[in-house]
């Protein structure tokens, strides 16, 4: 018997597959499922041999049997979980470990603001250049 903090809420961590929603009970399992069947290749978290850090709020459990107040998803590839929310976990997995943005869109950003730079110097020159021609007008009068 473990101990159970009272003021933490017993949560069981599901490893769903968030393309079909099967259930599996390792992350490893849902990594193959996905790899297998959806062609979604995910890598092991780095620290797969480690157990998920505490939480202050919850206890977690991989028991479907055990008594639990909550549901959780995980992600297979880090210590992300969220509420049962299928597209929250497809979110975060697509943000964070499968690339899906394009990597010239940073690119791209790098891009305007080298342009910015280079436009603002040359309004500079231009200011310079007015307001030189408006200083030799003005002492030409
Ligand atoms: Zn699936
Ligand atoms: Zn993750």
């Amino acid at each position: 018997m473990s101990f159970k903090s009272t003021d933490k809420i017993t949560a069981f961590v599901d490893n769903k597959c968030y393309k079909c929603e099967r259930s599996y009970s390792s992350p490893s399992h849902l990594i193959n499922h996905m790899a297998n069947i959806h062609h979604i290749h995910l890598k092991p978290r780095p620290q797969s041999n480690e157990e998920r850090p505490a939480s202050e709020k919850y206890d977690f459990t991989y028991q479907r049997l055990a008594t639990y107040e909550r549901v959780l998803f995980e992600c297979p590839s880090c210590w992300f979980y969220t509420y049962p929310n299928l597209q929250k976990l497809a979110k975060h997995v697509q943000n964070f470990h499968l690339n899906l943005i394009p990597e010239n869109e940073e690119m791209l950003e790098e891009d305007t603001s080298l342009n910015k730079t280079v436009d603002e110097q040359d309004i500079l020159k231009m200011w310079d250049e007015i307001s030189n021609s408006l200083k030799k007008f003005l002492s030409a009068k």
